[in-house]
Formats: structure tokens, sequence, C-alpha cells
């Protein structure tokens, strides 16, 4: 989608406002089509990064599965077409009817993440007169370089058991009447550029299956996980990401066993690049020693950066030929972590500007709130 595009429909709709691109989608789709095309890979969508129908729709038609981390994910997923055994399950906090929800469904597998939740999983399949799908959730313990709040792979997390119970937990399930135990699931963060992390897991997966195999005992699936990161400095360049090294990072460090089959779960690296924020300037403020561009959008709409003091790309679309300058763009939110960039280059910026806040349809939309009673803003599809 073109900027002049992007410009028209901030100039015919209500900012803020999403702008999704479906051509970009469909190619990112079709990338990964091409470099996961192996026999017994399957590439599931998390859905939590967007969840929009319509996107989820695309993604289903496209051949991928599901990954969810709720109830509502499930039923959301199923309505969009995808088939219930291509929809994995994780969560630390599964309720009793989401774990009823599941096994109802005949779900793929449901990920669990501590020994109290297999009993709970193995009571209800009992009381259901079925039998669970259930992989581990291991904690590898692998350092993912990237932000605290999104590593999710360390000794001290809440997510996943601990390796050490891997071999117990694992035979616990295969001996059990009311469970069947469908493999391995590893999640080691967000955001992640470097492919020797991967690496790491994959040598650490490696070993565990090793143990596992010492132990007389199976894994079908092995789940590696999502976290592939995208290029948010440059994201006009990059616009697809490296699904290439992310792929040849597995199939050439992970030793999968004869039958067995490999999951991955992909949600950023999916959607994010085909979403722009769009918003329009209320008012350049000029401070003592900065200056600020104040925009209709806020963390209502965009928490990232809130959040995880994460950077997006911002362009002025409305300001060609202006000389720079340098603002901190911040949002209408009475917080002051309400802030896109600090002393942001950006061309002189003036009131009724339209700003493109790019990278924005991973964990964008999907995190937006009504903080201070605004409305959730609309997301357009082109
Ligand atoms: C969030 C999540 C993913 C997707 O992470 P991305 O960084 O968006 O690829 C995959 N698996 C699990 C279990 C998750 O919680």
């Amino acid at each position: 989608m073109s900027d002049a595009q992007l410009k028209h429909i901030a100039a015919t709709h209500t900012t803020p406002c999403y702008a999704y691109d479906t051509a970009l989608l469909q190619r990112t789709l079709e990338a990964i089509r091409a470099e996961a095309a192996h026999d017994r890979w399957h590439v599931h969508y998390a859905i939590k990064a967007n969840p929009h129908p319509v996107i989820l729709q695309q993604i289903a038609r496209a051949g991928l599965g599901a990954d969810c981390v709720s109830g509502g994910e499930v039923a959301a997923a199923l309505q969009a077409g995808f088939r219930a055994g291509s929809i994995v399950l994780a969560g630390v906090g599964k309720t009793d009817a989401e774990i009823e929800q599941a096994i109802g469904e005949e779900i793929g597998m449901m990920n669990v993440e501590s020994r109290e939740e297999l009993c709970v999983i193995e009571q209800i399949a009992a009381r259901m007169g079925k039998k669970a799908r259930v992989s581990l959730r291991i904690n590898p313990d692998v350092d993912a370089h990237t932000h605290a709040h999104i590593t999710t792979g360390r000794a001290e997390n809440k997510f996943g058991v601990d390796a050490a119970d891997m071999v117990t937990l694992a035979r616990k399930t295969a001996e059990s009447p009311h469970l069947t135990f469908t493999g391995l699931h590893f999640h080691i963060g967000s955001q992640l550029l470097m492919m020797d992390d991967f690496r790491a897991l994959c040598l650490r997966i490696n070993e565990l299956q090793g143990e596992l195999a010492a132990a007389g005992l199976f894994a079908p699936n092995i789940n590696v996980g999502g976290g592939l990161g995208i290029d948010y400095e440059q994201p006009l360049k990059h616009p697809v990401a490296d699904f290439r090294a992310y792929f040849a990072t597995f199939a050439n460090n992970l030793t999968l066993l004869p039958g067995q089959h490999l999951h991955f779960e992909l949600g950023r690296a999916v959607v994010a690049q085909m979403g722009t924020l769009l918003t329009r300037v209320l008012y350049v403020k000029q401070g003592s020693t900065k200056q600020f561009a104040i925009v209709d959008a806020g963390m209502t709409e965009l928490i990232r950066p809130a959040l995880y003091g994460a950077l997006h790309r911002i362009d002025n679309l409305s300001s060609e030929g202006r000389p720079a300058g340098k603002y901190d763009v911040v949002g209408p939110i009475c917080e002051s972590s309400d802030t896109f960039a600090r002393d942001y280059v950006l061309p002189t910026t003036q009131r009724g500007d339209i700003l493109a806040i790019r990278s924005a349809g991973a964990y964008g939309m999907a995190m937006a709130s009504t903080y201070n009673c605004r409305p959730l803003p609309e997301a357009y599809l082109f």
C-alpha cells in the first residue's frame, strides 16, 4: 500500500485508525509457504498478535494452523475456518472451561505448563470420557536477547515446566489412560533477530530429545514456538521477515527423529508489517527545550512504546519538501509514558498533518483499550 493511499485513507476516515495491507500479508504468507515447505512441518499463526476475523480467514485459507492462548482465541480460530486439528493451545492459567472446550473440540494439542495443570487436565478428560492430547511446554533456560517483558524461556520465567521434570511428566502423560502424549513445546521469547538464539534452542532440544529417548519415550511433535522478529527501523526496506534464515536455522540445527512433526508458532512476523496506525497531528507545542507533536493516537491504540519502550518508525505523510525538525511524538492520554518517540527527526510538522506509525499490525489493535473512555479505533483492510 502506497503512502498516497494511506494519506487518502486518513483523509476520508476518522483518525486514529489502522490500515491493513492484505496484499503484503499475502506476500508474507507465500514467503512462509515457500520457506517452510518440508514434509511434516506445520506453521501455526499466533492469534494474539492480531485476531481481526478477516485476517484470520486469510491466514487460514493459506493453510496455516492456529496458536491460541485462550478459549476465546480457540473460538475465533474455529469461526475463521482453522481446522480443530491444526489448533494448539498454550497458556499458564487455562481455566477448567477452556480445558473442557479444548478437549471437546478435539484441538490438535494443549501445551501444558505445570504438573498441577497436567493433573487437572487428566481429571477433566476422565470426567468427559475422552483422551486429552497434551504436549509439555518445557522451559529450556535459553536466553533470548530481547526485552525482559517478552523473554519467556529463562529458568525464572513463569512459563513451562523445568527441563529436569520432563521425563517424569512425559512418562506420567504417556501412561495415563486419559491423556495422549503429543510431544514437547518451547517458546523462548518475541522479537528475536539473532538466529543464534534459535540455534541455541535447537541444540537444547536435541539434548532433551536424547534424555527422552534414553527413558524409552517418543515425542511425536516438536513445537519450537514463535518469536521471529521484524525490522521496526526500516519496515519499507524489509516488509517481509527473514523467513529463509529462520527456517534454515531449524533445518540445519534441529535433529528430528523418524516420523516426528515440527511445529512453529509465528505471530509478529506474519502480521506486523502489514499494519499502519494513521494519526493526525493535533498540536505542535513549543516547549522550553523541545517541541512536541501531539497526535490523536495514544497508548490506547498502540501500547508497545509505553509498555516495552518499543520504537516504531514514524513518517509524516503531509510534509513533502519541508526542512527537518526534532519532535517528541506524544499521544493525548494522561500518562507520561504515552510517548511514541523522543527527539525524533521529522520534516517540519504542523497541525493537521497525517503521521504513519509503521509496523503496527502485531500487538497493536490486539492490545488496544478504552482507557480514558476512548472508543476503540477502526481497522480498515485494503
Ligand atoms: C506469543 C506467542 C507466540 C508468538 O510470538 P511472536 O513473537 O509473535 O512470534 C508463539 N507461541 C506462544 C506460546 C506465544 O505465547
